[in-house]
């Protein structure tokens, strides 16, 4: 723009004829300008159009009429002090340019409030006197704006805050529970030890007390490990193919031992129809299940615990199975439901707080559901009992259906596999044990000591290639958490220096760590094969039978002197019972010594359970009846009565299909015959 178009006064238009030029040029500044006296007056003697609209007034009237014309009114009351004094003090410190810089709330006319900021002047004016001019803007704008960002870098700073405290959260519960679970292993594991070689049935009970309070440490510790890892996002479906069959009688298993305890039958109810193998990950649903039932049996004191998995649906792919886990327990408060899957919540307090748990069971159920597409629900009536329930969509590797299934069936596998996991021994076998920890290498020694197997120990990574180089093994466990060299750099350097020896020493990776994907990663790894810390004894008897050189193992039964000696520890008087069998009672026991405790158990509770079942008769409880017959046929087989068994087992049968003719007519002769084994055992073992 041209310097004379500007300044071109002779064109101002008409209506501004009677202004000064510079009331003019003033008039139509964009901004907003005003003068006031600066005196107590504070009378305004000059606004121009833009600082009136920034009061939302159109006219100077307006603007008189608001603020009562004087710099005072133009301020909100609340900030008129502050800025007063604040431009007296700048003023006063500038002599040389007498500026001051306020910020300050303003009333409109609309009465909304907005910010100004005020650039003041302060001048002696020959025609007028003292004064401030000044110039406004409105900035309520720019302080929201500036405001907004603060307040989302707050945020953003809150949030990155909690995020770390959070992942520090995480990774703090995810180390300790690691750090927990290898010392549990470590007194479960000596726990074994003390099982194994103490006669005395108080240090025996002693002994099972540790074991309970352990494996239900175990699991609390593993459930915070799920638990942060889910947190971490770090818990991971792995899919596999799976027997439908297996998850059953796996779980079937491992409750049912808790259901007879506490006195509840634990009824499996499963579709004939449902695939025989699916895809999925069968860790995941064999623990939501597993949760569920664990919890129906906890919060249930009387009455039934029932699985029921049915085949809700099929397209040509894929299977939804329909699982639910229904109990008669305490039920769960309606206005409760809601907290039931939050973490750490238990719900009835005054009820529950003495049964074992921290409240993640199903906050981790559901949320692996929810990583499988799925989700956990639950129906409940207070003092009734729950029904907890999901749909699994899964992959079908077998459509072939399952067939009928009775917990019979399931019971007979676990029987049959009991049997087959007899002990063995291993004289001509050499084997290496890592391990930096000396307890866990004693623990593990301590278990294979029957076998009779050449051990040997390291307890780092470097010796264990030092003793690799040297000696010829058949097997190696190799611990995966070491300081320096770690299993699986171990497990390299192993490999790169006896290529060899490598390719033909099965190499078992041991860890305390029983998270799903482990065993991938294992054998990702190199490993031959995985075990998990505190190692269980079937799956040991497992990975040696199925790696240690066949000819090598040499099944105990086989061993004539070593069952003698066994069977010699035992009072002569059970070999004189016709209806007793010891030697095989002592291979379902284990040995002479536990194999005594269950004979003195079984005889010390025959009298309560007649009175039981007299009970049951009288009462019709003929749910009862069958969890009591059952228990004894398990419990007679165990001690190698076989044929007690049985006739238990018929009343089982005869009651599960409610023929009340055939339980009356058959349990007096059968309790009779149950109180006669009692009376031969007390003579039996009088002596013992
Ligand atoms: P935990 O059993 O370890 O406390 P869970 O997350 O599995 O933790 O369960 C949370 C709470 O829900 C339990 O403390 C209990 O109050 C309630 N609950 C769970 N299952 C049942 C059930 N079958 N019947 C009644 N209450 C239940």
């Amino acid at each position: 723009m041209e310097h004379n178009e500007l300044w071109n006064l002779d064109e101002l238009p008409a209506e501004q004829a009677n202004m000064s030029t510079m009331e003019w040029i003033a008039e139509q500044m964009p901004g907003g300008f005003f003068i006031y006296r600066a005196d107590d007056s504070q009378e305004v003697l000059f606004i121009n159009r833009a600082g009136c609209h920034i009061f939302g007034c159109d006219t100077v009237e307006e603007f008189r009429k608001l603020t009562g014309n004087t710099f005072r009114g133009m301020v909100h009351p609340e900030d008129f002090d502050k800025v007063k004094a604040s431009i007296e003090k700048q003023i006063a410190s500038d002599e040389e340019n007498q500026l001051d810089y306020v910020i300050y709330r303003i009333l409109r006319k609309d009465g909304e409030i907005r910010w100004l900021d005020d650039y003041g002047h302060f001048a002696n004016l020959a025609d007028v006197g003292d004064v401030f001019y000044v110039f406004i803007s409105d900035i309520t704008d720019t302080c929201r704006i500036q405001k907004e960002r603060e307040r989302n870098r707050r945020l953003k700073q809150a949030l990155e805050e909690a995020e770390q405290a959070n992942k520090a959260k995480t990774s703090f519960l995810s180390n300790m529970s690691h750090e927990i679970r290898t010392p549990i292993t470590a007194i479960l594991g000596m726990n074994e030890i003390i099982r194994r070689e103490s006669d005395d049935p108080a240090i025996l009970q002693y002994s099972e007390n540790i074991r309970r309070a352990g494996n239900s440490l175990l699991r609390i510790v593993s459930d915070i490990l799920d638990f942060s890892k889910i947190e971490a996002g770090k818990l991971e479906i792995v899919e596999g193919e799976y027997s439908m069959f297996d998850i059953i009688a796996d779980l079937y298993n491992m409750i049912q031992f808790r259901a007879e305890e506490k006195g509840l039958s634990l009824q499996i109810e499963v579709d004939p129809a449902l695939p025989r193998r699916l895809v999925g990950d069968m860790m995941r649903v064999k623990q939501i299940i597993t949760n569920l039932l664990t919890n129906a049996i906890k919060y249930t004191e009387r009455g039934s615990v029932t699985l029921h998995i049915t085949l809700a649906d099929r397209k040509e792919e894929t299977a939804s199975v329909y699982v639910e886990v229904r109990d008669t327990g305490i039920g769960i408060k309606e206005e409760e439901i809601c907290k039931l899957f939050e973490a750490f919540e238990r719900l009835d307090t005054r009820r529950t707080h003495t049964i074992e748990g921290v409240g993640l069971g199903l906050p981790i159920c559901q949320q692996i559901l929810g990583m499988m597409g799925s989700k956990l629900q639950v129906d409940s009536v207070y003092n009734v009992g729950s029904t907890f329930y999901f749909y699994l969509d899964q992959e079908v590797a077998d459509a072939e259906p399952i067939g009928q299934l009775s917990a019979d069936d399931v019971v007979t596998i676990r029987e049959d596999r009991s049997s087959e996991s007899l002990s063995f021994i291993a004289p001509d076998s050499r084997i290496l044990i890592v391990d930096d920890t000396p307890m866990n290498l004693q623990v593990i020694e301590g278990l294979l000591k029957p076998t009779k197997m050449q051990i040997d120990t390291a307890t780092s990574g470097a010796e264990c290639l030092e003793k690799f180089s040297v000696y010829p093994y058949d097997l190696i466990f190799l611990d995966y958490r070491m300081p320096h060299m770690d299993g699986i750099e171990t497990l390299e350097e192993l490999k790169e220096k006896n290529p060899e020896k490598f390719e033909h020493t099965p190499i078992i990776s041991l860890t305390a760590s029983a998270v799903t994907g482990e065993r991938e990663r294992m054998l990702g790894a190199g490993f031959t094969d995985y075990l998990t810390k505190p190692v269980n004894m079937s799956e040991m008897r497992e990975v040696l039978t199925k790696y240690l050189p066949d000819e090598e193992i040499i099944p105990i039964k086989e061993e004539a002197s070593e069952e003698e000696d066994v069977l010699a520890e035992l009072p002569g008087e059970l070999f004189a019972l016709d209806w007793l069998d010891p030697k095989e009672g002592v291979e379902y026991c284990g040995d002479a010594t536990m194999y005594l405790c269950a004979l003195e158990m079984f005889a010390k509770s025959v009298d309560d359970k007649i009175t039981l079942i007299r009970d049951c008769l009288t009462n019709k409880d003929i749910k009862l009846f069958t969890v009591t017959v059952h228990a004894i046929k398990s419990t007679a087989l165990t001690i190698g009565a076989a044929g007690f068994s049985a006739e238990a087992r018929a009343l089982e049968l005869a009651s599960k299909a409610e023929e009340y003719e055939v339980i009356h007519k058959d349990t007096p002769a059968f309790l009779e015959e149950y109180h006669a084994l009692k009376v031969d055992l007390d003579r039996a073992l009088a002596g013992a």
